[in-house]
Formats: structure tokens, C-alpha cells, sequence
């Protein structure tokens, strides 16, 4: 791949008001105008480069745009204070009362929750697809499906997504193909493979920090400007402003982004090796036992690795609680949602993230009530983790017996 996204984003220079290493941080919710002229001008988007209000555009909201534009490779990008802010705003965006859109079934459980229930309000009809069925998705278009939604790498399931067979439906139909791309930042480049909107939650690596909730819509300079329609743009009137302090704590830390992604990735891999040669049931698109690891390994980036999210199966919803609590115990992790902290966060996906999905669903998509995931820290000794986390499932009886009785 010729496009190197951490060039990119080492290549953006910006010098703070005093010549400071970072841009400085615009402390202000409102502009001053020298002439009543160019404020009409500004409301009418006729003024480049001039700021109105804050919840439009903001100096450090816009630093931080271009450098998740130049992350994906994308025209423009927009901030927003939640992932989910990101999501409802594309979705509303382009759906009317009315319109149908075709999205994965497996998905972040608070994107499932306002697909099926909340776009009720607005008759948008959904279709819940088995993502990796491209012949699926193809039989579920109908004349009035105006995008296709997923991620690139699901939730909590790790499926992963066909990109470029998915562009190709939504190009024959001059739809978009929007892709959540949370879980594979670096990994994946969702737009040079063809998908017109990216869509990040920044809460998880891309801050890589848990202090922060944060999102980003990146595409076409045209679509990131009709978000910030003053009259129509889902953006700016549904109102998900992120914080300018928020937003220059972000850029800072996606500084790092490219040496945290592959640690995140090589610790996750070391690990899923491991248990999965323990015989434990392990998901991990980085096992070549993954349904979907040749069609990973061909889409990826490969020096940022497989990802840093890996699943596994301990048995039953007691053991997992059990396991999770004794690893807490021993500081190998935290029992916790979210993702992307320098530290191990694990939780158990059909009583948290993914409750939202009722339990039959659930089952028919292969979530299993003893499944943990793991978003792999930073550790500098995996190895010591490994051999302390396998400890903790011997004691609970979850490592088979095969290897201990040998
Ligand atoms: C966390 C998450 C979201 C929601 O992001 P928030 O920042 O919590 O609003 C969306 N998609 C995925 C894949 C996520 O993991």
C-alpha cells in the first residue's frame, strides 16, 4: 500500500500561537467579527476559514479533523463528542421516515439498540444481515435502501468485513458503505478499500487513554460539510459538539497511535496463540482457525497486526464472572467495558456491551453466555501475563484438562 497513515499523521504540523510544539487550544464557544458583512458571509458558508460558533467548527475540533482525515486516507473528517454521536448523525444524515438501510447483525450494542429500536420513531426500516454473506446483503437491497452499515472488525465477535465486495454493492446502487472501524484503527483503512464514510469511536485507541468519550466521522469534504449545514446537517443540529480541551488531548495522544496499535496487536496475538495451544476456544482474526483471517490478512495494513480485541469461551456465564474477577484480583486487568487502555480491560459482552441484543439473537449470532473479550493492554512481558492468566483459569478449572493431566 503506497498510503502510510502514520506518515500522515507525523507529517501534520501545527505550531501553537507562541510557537508551541502543539497547537494552541481555542479557549472561546464564540467569534468576533471585525465587519457585520463577513458575519452574514459565515453563516451563509461563504467564508473560508472563518469560525462563528463553536459547535460548527472550532480550531482544535478541526486539528484534530485532519488528522483523522489523514488516518483514513479520507478528503475531510469530522469530530463529535461520542462514537455514537458519530453513528446517529451519518445514519440521520442520510435516512428519511421512510428509507431502509442494510446493517450487520453484529455490531456495537448501542448501534444495534438505535437501529432496531429507536429508528422506529422516524420509520427507517433496518435489515440485520450476516455481514460476511455478500449474496445476503446483495438480496437485501430494495429500491429505497439508502446505505449499508458495519464494522470492519464487529463487535463483540470479531467478523470481518468483505470492504471492497461491500463497496462494490453499495457502487451499484450509488449508495454509501459506511464502516465503523473502532476496533482496527491503522489495521484496517476502510476508505482505500472502497468505503465512503469511516466512523470511530475515539473513547477507545484511537485516545488510548479511557479518559476521554469522543467520535469522528471521516469522508468526502462534501458529506463532513453537509453534517455542518447550519440549515439541514445531522452534525451541527443534532448538537454532538466535542470539547475543544477534549479534542487537543486527543490529537496528543494519536501521536502514539501507530507504536500503541502494533504493541496492542503483538500482545493480543502472543496471547491468542497461547490459549488457543491450551485448547481453550479462542477468536482472534489473527488465527488462521478464524473464519475470516485470509480475508483480514489481505485487507490489512500488516505492520499495525491483527488487532488488539480477542474472545474467549469459558464455558459458562459463572466461570467467565469468576475468571474475570480473579484475574482483576491478581492486576492482570480490569474488569470493565470499552477498549484500547494501556491496560487489559475485559468484560463479559452478553450481560454488558451487547445485552442491548436480545438472548435469542444473540445465540443465532454465535454469542455465547461464558464468552469474555479482552482488549490486550500494553504489557511489556506478555509472556509473564500469559503464564499468570493461565494460572487463574487452571485454578478455575477452565484450561482443559488435556494439557494438565499430560
Ligand atoms: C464504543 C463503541 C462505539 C460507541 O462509542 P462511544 O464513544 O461510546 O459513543 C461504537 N462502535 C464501537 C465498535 C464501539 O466499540
Amino acid at each position: 500500500m503506497d498510503y502510510n497513515a502514520s506518515d500522515a499523521i507525523q507529517d501534520l504540523q501545527y505550531f501553537g500561537e507562541f510557537g508551541g510544539v502543539n497547537p494552541s487550544i481555542s479557549d472561546s464557544s464564540t467569534y468576533t467579527f471585525l465587519s457585520a458583512k463577513t458575519m452574514f458571509d459565515t453563516f451563509e458558508g461563504n467564508t473560508e476559514g472563518c469560525y462563528l460558533y463553536s459547535r460548527h467548527s472550532s480550531p482544535s475540533n478541526l486539528y484534530l479533523g485532519e488528522a483523522l482525515a489523514a488516518l483514513e486516507g479520507t478528503e475531510a473528517a469530522n469530530v463529535t463528542a461520542s462514537g455514537m454521536g458519530a453513528i446517529t448523525a451519518v445514519i440521520l444524515q442520510l435516512c428519511s421516515s421512510g428509507d431502509h438501510l442494510i446493517s450487520s447483525r453484529t455490531i456495537y450494542g448501542g448501534t444495534y439498540a438505535f437501529l432496531k429500536n429507536f429508528l422506529k420513531r422516524f420509520r427507517i426500516e433496518v435489515s440485520f444481515v450476516d455481514i460476511t454473506n455478500l449474496e445476503a446483503v446483495r438480496a437485501a437491497l430494495r429500491p429505497n435502501t439508502k446505505m449499508i452499515y458495519c464494522e470492519a472488525v464487529s463487535n463483540p465477535l470479531l467478523e470481518v468485513a468483505d470492504i471492497g465486495g461491500l463497496a462494490q454493492i453499495a457502487n451499484s446502487r450509488q449508495i454509501p458503505l459506511a464502516v465503523d472501524n473502532t476496533f482496527t484503527p491503522l489495521s484496517i483503512a476502510p476508505a482505500r478499500l472502497g468505503a465512503h464514510i469511516v466512523i470511530h469511536s475515539l473513547t477507545k485507541f484511537i485516545n488510548g487513554t479511557s479518559d476521554t468519550v469522543a467520535g469522528a466521522i471521516c469522508g468526502s469534504r462534501d458529506f463532513c460539510l453537509a453534517l455542518k449545514d447550519v440549515n439541514d446537517g445531522a452534525g451541527i443540529l443534532l448538537g454532538s459538539t466535542l470539547d475543544s480541551l477534549r479534542a487537543a488531548s486527543i490529537l496528543k495522544n494519536m501521536r502514539t497511535l501507530h507504536l500503541r496499535m502494533s504493541k496492542h496487536s503483538e500482545n493480543a496475538h502472543y496471547l491468542a496463540e497461547r490459549f488457543e495451544a491450551d485448547g481453550l476456544r479462542v477468536v482472534y482474526p489473527g488465527l488462521a482457525s478464524h473464519p475470516g483471517h485470509a480475508l483480514m490478512t489481505r485487507q490489512m495494513v500488516s505492520q499495525y497486526g491483527y488487532g488488539g480485541i480477542l474472545t474467549l469461551d469459558a464455558h459458562s456465564l459463572e466461570k467467565a464472572n469468576s475468571l474475570m474477577e480473579q484475574m482483576q484480583k491478581e492486576n492482570l486487568g480490569y474488569l470493565a467495558v470499552s477498549l484500547g487502555f494501556y491496560k487489559t480491560l475485559f468484560s463479559a459482552p452478553g450481560t454488558s456491551t451487547s445485552s442491548e441484543i436480545p438472548e435469542t439473537e444473540q445465540k443465532a449470532m454465535g454469542l455465547s453466555d461464558g464468552l469474555i473479550r479482552f482488549s490486550i493492554g500494553l504489557d511489556h512481558d506478555i509472556e509473564r501475563t500469559y503464564l499468570r492468566m493461565k494460572s487463574c483459569m487452571e485454578r478455575l478449572d477452565i484450561v482443559p484438562v488435556k494439557e494438565m493431566r499430560a
